[in-house]
């Protein structure tokens, strides 16, 4: 028999290694950005073309290398961190694998320039697909610099499971803002195309947090400090009022490293509990002190989890100092029954909830119905009117018009709950005004057929009808604005601001009117006639992510997906309860659309069922 085994060559087995450590142009930067760290640069400089596909160089003043050190640290296991296991116990760096360099060498092609502090000269390095091409003296400044030029250039299906640009950017942000976080005291410039995405000073953690997020976050931020023999916790969290829609600004930080932990995570939000609205997530940066012996890095290989020893206490603490926090600055009072107590939401019926004649004049009125409909749609988003005279017409008109007199609102509640019973055993007067749709469950708009029943999904449905409209105001025909009384500002993080004045055309086609854009402040004195002024901040957050994260960078896709995650975000919700005017609005707008069937998501939007089919089920 022949035998089989062989070694694998070293530039084959750095390959394979290299597919767990550097998945995308982001990992490269985070592995450089480590390996500047740990050679103790204080300034250092990222300079990124279309997304790191093309180039990713990262220049330090660190420590830099010798002329051997500068060839053996492109080898495999090659590291200058640790010596021995036991040494993994006592971590103070962030590499220590050995693997970073081999790995990115075999993917790309390598330059390295690096000199020791007190050397005249230095050395360049050149190194392609593991093959060192060439090694001469070089004259450089101190410090190191690594030129990653066309990544995956050797294993085309990678470079083809590369996302966009604008997909490709976020991650490499993501890691940007990670280890800049992590690391206040060192100089940071991230250099996109040429045009420059971050210039962090050196300075302290609060101001760092509000160079990368924006000026507003100051005041957003309360402070958070605890020291116990386990673990010393210091840092921020947001003020519950400014939470987000989506899991955008969390980070924990484990002796100046970034981690991810679902469990702490937990402690973070059980801290937060009773003081956010429903899917709002709390900004937090949170930076845990503890003896490096008492947690395990190496659980996983792109290290962004880590075990604890004694997690139990960790949550305890955490959790606790956080509330301590929140209460101290007098957080937990400031809710949004305060706050929005002008806006259309339905927290207003808490307040109001003492005038009683409404309830004697109808017994089945359930006053916990207008906690339900509370979920995020306020009534402003869909125009409702009371019905004048029980004239059916006269209802329909009323769509579209502005109904915002808390006292009217209160008495569609019961028109509603009437409005289902009557329809469901046909004898109220609204069968006779030529109603033919009632609602199930708050979910679904059931309509008549001649030949049967549909049966119509109201979120998807309005979801499409909004697509479609959306679409062509932004194409076709521009969509007439509402003018705010008072111009509304938020603010932004720098990319989110340069992604915002690349759609903003678009959205001024949809309503918007953004009076000024100036640093990381957006003001904005006019929108969409179908929102409501609360839900601003909230839809374009969500836009922006929604941007950033799902498409190709130009052209029709783009107003593509802003479209879809506009119209998604308007829509109303299931669990909305919708009076006959507004379900009725929704059939015909949505049989006048061009595509019925499917909802923007590819969901289908209604099923029918025929009298056919009734009758079978009838045998
Ligand atoms: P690791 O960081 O796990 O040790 P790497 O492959 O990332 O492995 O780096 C290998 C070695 O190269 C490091 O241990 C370090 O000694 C050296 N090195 C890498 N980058 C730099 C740098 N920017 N400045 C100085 N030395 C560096
Ligand atoms: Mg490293």
């Amino acid at each position: 028999m022949t035998d089989v085994i062989h070694l694998l060559p070293d530039h084959v087995a750095n390959q394979i290694a290299a597919g767990e450590v550097v998945q995308r142009p982001a990992s490269v930067i985070k592995e450089l950005l480590e390996n500047a760290i740990d050679a103790g640069g204080t300034n250092i400089k990222i300079l990124v073309k279309e997304a790191g596909k093309t180039l990713i160089q990262i220049t330090d003043n660190g420590k830099g290398m010798s002329t051997t050190d500068a060839r053996l640290c492109f080898e495999r296991h090659a590291t200058s961190k640790i010596n021995s296991a036991e040494d993994l116990f006592s971590l103070k760096t962030k590499g220590f694998r050995g693997e970073a360099l081999a790995s990115i060498a075999a993917i790309a092609h390598v330059e390295l320039k690096t000199r020791q502090q007190d050397e005249e000269v230095g050395t360049c390095i050149k190194i392609e697909g593991s093959e060192v091409i060439s090694q001469e003296v070089c004259v450089t400044p101190a410090g190191t610099t690594i030129c990653v030029k066309n990544l995956f250039y050797n294993i085309p299906a990678r470079r083809n499971f590369l996302k966009s640009d604008t997909v490709e950017l976020r991650h490499i942000i993501d890691e940007f803002q990670r280890v800049a976080l992590a690391h206040p005291n060192i100089q940071f410039s991230l250099l996109h195309n040429g045009s420059e995405l971050f210039q962090l000073p050196d300075t302290n953690f609060r101001q760092r947090i509000v160079n990368i997020f924006g000026g507003k976050t100051n005041e957003k931020l309360v402070p958070v400090e605890e020291n116990t023999a386990i673990v010393k916790i210091h840092g921020f969290v947001g003020k519950p009022e400014f939470a987000k829609k989506g899991r955008g600004e969390q980070f924990f930080f484990v002796n100046d490293r970034f981690i991810k932990s679902p469990y702490l995570n937990h402690a973070v939000t059980a801290a937060f509990e009773g003081l956010l609205k429903d899917k709002a997530y709390p900004s937090y940066f949170l930076y845990l002190d503890v003896d490096p012996k008492s947690i395990d890095i190496n659980i996983h290989p792109t290290k962004t989890e880590i075990k604890f020893d004694d997690e139990h206490a960790l949550y305890t603490i955490l959790r606790s100092a956080i509330k301590h926090s929140l209460g101290q600055f007098n957080v937990a009072p400031v809710l949004d029954f305060d706050r929005d107590a002008t806006l259309d939401t339905p927290y207003e019926f808490s307040q109001k909830g003492v005038t009683p004649p409404k309830v004697e004049v109808d017994p089945n009125f359930n006053p916990f119905q207008t906690e339900r409909t509370g979920g995020g749609y306020s009534s402003s988003n869909f125009r409702r009117e009371k019905p004048a005279g029980g004239s059916w017409e006269s209802l329909y008109n009323g769509l579209g018009r502005s109904g915002s007199e808390t006292g009217t609102r209160f008495e569609h509640m019961e028109f509603e709950s009437d409005e289902v019973t009557g329809n469901l055993f046909g004898q109220s007067d609204e069968t006779e005004t030529g109603s033919t749709t009632f609602q199930l469950n708050k979910k679904y708009i059931i309509s008549t057929l001649k030949s049967g029943i549909l049966v119509i999904d109201q979120q998807r449905a309005h979801t499409r009808i909004l697509y479609e409209e959306l679409l062509k105001s932004i194409t076709v025909t521009s969509a007439v604005s509402q003018q705010l009384l008072f111009p509304l500002e938020l603010s932004f993080s720098n990319h989110e601001i340069k992604l915002l004045k690349e759609i903003k055309d678009s959205l001024e086609q949809t309503g918007f009117i953004f009076s000024e854009i100036k640093g990381d402040a957006v003001e904005i004195s006019g929108i969409p006639t179908m929102i409501s002024e609360s839900e601003v901040a909230i839809l374009l957050e969500q836009l922006l992510s929604d941007l950033e994260n799902e498409v190709p960078g130009t052209g029709f896709s783009q107003v593509d997906t802003l479209s879809k995650s506009l119209a998604k975000g308007m829509a109303v919700k299931s669990g909305t309860a919708l009076n006959s005017a507004e379900q009725q609005n929704i059939v015909n707008s949505l049989f006048a659309c061009k595509e019925t069937s499917l909802s923007p998501f590819n969901k289908p939007i209604f099923i029918t069922l025929t009298v056919d089919e009734l009758d079978k089920k009838f045998m």
